[in-house]
């Protein structure tokens, strides 16, 4: 580090929510979208809640004179924020650029939402994490450009405030790495092809960030820490080299400003030493995912390390002593300076445990929301500069906390921990699938290429309002009820009609797939503002799980033997599996995840076996997160996915053979995980499929895979109706693909954020389709 370079803080965070405590973000851009606000009062409320960000990150302790405070806003997401600002915005939406090549709010908001027959950009998962991006389009025609200089604007106004900020961006490698390739491009194209052609707009940014007075910049580079993007390792790492050397290297300080480079989400591992040896000013690691390095790394010497000891995707309060120890630790490994950090962005945890005021106190206390969290960094900061007698009261504080998690009444409950630990190996498995199909064949008389949906039907205003109202005392328990059982049996009437074979009861007393679960089974709590950032303007508030799980009393089983009652047609009993429960709740830490996984799975399975003994021949348990929790490190997957996968089985095998189990999974890529899903043993698989085509057919063909599968026939996302004859021709493919007794008719997902006109519809020209089908067997 030479003498020029600006000092980092000793306490910083890599980013911060940006929704808004109350969800005022949602609110406004909703407002504009529906036509009933204005681009400038989205704008106002805009700066108003990053004014609001950097006065509250300064109150928590954070300095404003030194660039601690990450600015770090999104309108909707941070890579499309990146395309915005280096112009690389899809040949379709070209009209909506002005000539610098900038978009306006609308234009901004049409390229994440799309407009008639051009498709928005496609969204996906943001590393291990439920937040989703808008993916970039990359192809070998795109035009960088310097197009936006938002992130200059953001940051004098920051200063302006009196603020000094930290700019925070996606890295080139990063945005590249994430990127798609354009339809047109060759086959032997990749995005990270075009780093040479967009370092230069980085480095446009840089320069005006510099001039601006910005003294650091964060540019984020997670693709360094997973093994699942398409580039491979020594091409990441090659253009980590190559970008670095044009960002740090040749452009020299002050022309622009000292660089944080940060790899949230997991362990840095190669990419360390590589980024040590880069013209950087800091490195910032993820020391919750990943492990700290134990010997010294050369380069290390001139930079700062920012030790991201604080976990920015979880919210249990942390024990400082030991993460003062881990800070202790790296003292040794010859950086210039340790600062302390956090793990990711904040944006993955609410904002405030005081805005939880009806939350148990107990349980309270051991939680650490962003607000929290900014305190923990603030605390370790001072101890690693004051020495740790400075922050003993502190220390204790957090040291209290944490035992009296450890010892409190539910977190350990011995007759949860009994059962789980007398388990045997036939509690894990069903027996011959052979078998289990020819009784169920017996039992259940189904059509060839039986026809049936994914659980939910569309939430209607209605429901919402009845849902509303129940939860205010508004309306009584008999009165909720009611108007349930009355959507229910106008979903099964609508099933009936149409002539569907396997009916559901349409999920409307779920205002959620996990939170309802969580809501019903001891160990959990739920959140009253506890919202986070799922894509876009959605949010949603994960449970929290933190006590030993059991089923107190049936929770599904009245809704299901209802159903049944009203139809002769064999109704499909709806879960959410264990998995799944895991991957959308904020999870206790304090034992393998694999663990905590069984409980839920026992609880799970008595509902199972519950709703069997009512009657119910068909029970669904729903997976669609399986994929989601894949670590981000080949090495890691095999562990992973044999406690997920043996904790399905375990839910799952306590039935008879002739009651069939179905599982449904949200992604297409079957080939990736096929071993996974073969050991989930699952009698009926249902998997999105519409949008590539059924091609998966292909995979599931060439595996051998022997059990039934449904490949969505059509896809839920869209309002879109697909014709009878767009059907008839991917069942027509399928049944030459696989075997006839192994396919079902049904949509990619469940249909609850559609509307009944084109459900109806839809559905409709799916049976027509079938019978079409069934017609030429
Ligand atoms: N049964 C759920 C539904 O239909 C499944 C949703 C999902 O896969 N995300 O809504
Ligand atoms: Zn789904």
């Amino acid at each position: 580090m030479t003498d020029t370079t600006p000092q980092f803080p000793t306490g910083s965070v890599l980013g911060y929510p940006r929704i808004g405590p109350r969800r005022e973000l949602k609110k406004a851009v909703e407002a504009f979208w529906a036509g009933r606000s204005s681009a400038d009062e989205v704008e106002a409320t805009a700066a108003e809640l990053r004014r609001r960000t950097r006065t509250r990150l300064a109150e928590l302790g954070l300095r404003t004179d030194v660039a601690a405070i990450p600015s770090a806003f999104s309108f909707y997401d941070h890579v499309l924020d990146a395309t915005a600002v280096v112009g690389a915005v899809p040949a379709r939406f070209a009209d909506l650029v002005d000539e610098r090549g900038e978009l306006d709010l609308a234009g901004y908001s049409t390229v994440a939402r799309g407009r008639g027959d051009d498709l928005p950009l496609e969204m996906t998962k943001w590393f291990d994490t439920n937040y989703h991006y808008l993916v970039p389009e990359i192809g070998p025609e795109t035009e960088f450009r310097y197009a936006s200089d938002r992130p200059v604007r953001e940051f004098v106004e920051g200063l302006a405030d009196g603020v000094t900020t930290r700019p925070v961006l996606v890295g080139p490698v990063t945005y590249l790495a994430l990127a798609k390739p354009t339809a047109d491009a060759p086959a032997d194209f990749s995005p990270i092809d075009r780093l040479p052609d967009l370092l230069p707009v980085y480095a446009d940014l840089l320069r005006d960030l510099a001039a601006a007075g910005a003294p650091w910049v964060q540019l984020d580079e997670p693709a360094l820490v997973s093994d699942s993007i398409e580039v491979p390792t020594e091409r990441l790492l090659a253009a980590v080299v190559e970008a670095y050397r044009a960002l740090a290297g040749e452009l020299e300080r002050p022309q622009r400003p000292a660089i944080l480079v940060a790899a949230p989400y997991g362990d840095l591992g190669a990419g360390l030493p590589v980024l040590a040896a880069t013209a950087v000013e800091a490195i910032g690691i993820d020391l919750v995912k990943g492990a700290a390095p134990t010997e010294a790394v050369p380069g290390l010497e001139t930079k700062t390390l920012v030790a991201g000891v604080i976990d920015g995707h979880n919210i249990w309060r942390a024990d400082l002593d030991a993460k003062l120890a881990i800070l202790e630790q790296l003292e040794n490994l010859g950086a210039a300076a340790v600062a302390v950090g956090t793990s990711t962005s904040l944006f993955h945890v609410p904002h405030d445990t005081a805005d939880e005021p009806n939350l148990d106190p107990t349980l309270r206390s051991w939680l650490a929301f962003a607000d929290q969290k900014v305190g923990e960094v603030v605390t370790l900061a001072e101890g690693i500069v004051e020495g740790r007698e400075a922050i003993h009261e502190a220390l204790l504080e957090a040291s209290d906390a944490v035992a009296s998690r450890r010892g409190a009444a539910g977190v350990v409950r011995p007759e949860v921990r009994e059962r789980a630990a007398g388990l045997t190996e036939d509690a894990f498995g069903r027996g011959d699938f052979e078998q289990r199909k020819a009784a169920q064949t017996t039992r259940l008389n189904l059509p060839p290429l039986p026809t049936t949906t994914i659980g939910s039907f569309p939430q209607t205003p209605e429901i919402r309002k009845a849902r509303a109202a129940h939860a205010k005392g508004e309306l009584t328990d008999a009165q909720y009820e009611d108007e349930m059982k009355a959507e229910i049996r106008r979903v099964v009437e609508l099933q009936e009609r149409i002539g569907l074979d396997v009916l559901v009861h349409g999920e409307p007393e779920r205002n959620d797939m996990v939170q309802y679960f969580a809501e019903n089974l001891d160990g959990f709590a739920v959140t009253e503002n506890g919202w986070v950032q799922s894509y876009g303007s959605r949010c949603t508030r994960p449970s929290i799980l933190w006590g030993d799980v059991s089923r107190p009393a049936p929770i599904t089983v009245g809704w299901t033997t209802y159903t049944q009652s009203l139809s002769n047609k064999p109704v499909k009993g709806m879960l959410t599996g264990p998995v799944t429960i895991l991957a959308w709740s904020f999870v206790r830490d304090d034992q393998p995840l694999g663990d905590t996984a069984n409980q839920v799975a026992l609880a799970l399975r008595d509902e199972i076996v519950d709703l069997e003994a009512a009657g119910i021949a068909i029970i669904q348990v729903d997976e669609p997160a399986l994929r989601e929790l894949l670590p981000l490190r080949a090495q890691d997957h095999a562990a992973y996915l044999d406690w997920s996968v043996r904790s399905f089985r375990l839910a799952t095998s306590g039935v008879r053979p002739d009651t069939q189990i179905h599982t449904h999974l949200c992604y297409s890529e079957f080939g990736q995980i096929m071993g996974a899903i073969d050991g989930l043993d699952a009698d009926v698989t249902s998997i999105e499929a519409a949008r590539s085509k059924m091609e998966i057919v292909e995979d599931i063909a060439a595996a051998g895979y022997p059990r039934a599968v449904g490949p969505g026939v059509y896809d839920i996302h869209s309002p879109r109706v697909p014709s009878v004859d767009e059907m008839t021709e991917l069942l027509t493919g399928a049944v030459k693909a696989i075997a006839v007794d192994q396919l079902w008719v049904n949509p990619d997902c469940g249909l609850k954020t559609r509307r009944y006109e084109e459900t109806t519809a839809s559905l409709e020209h799916m049976l027509t389709a079938t019978q079409a089908v069934r017609a030429t067997l």
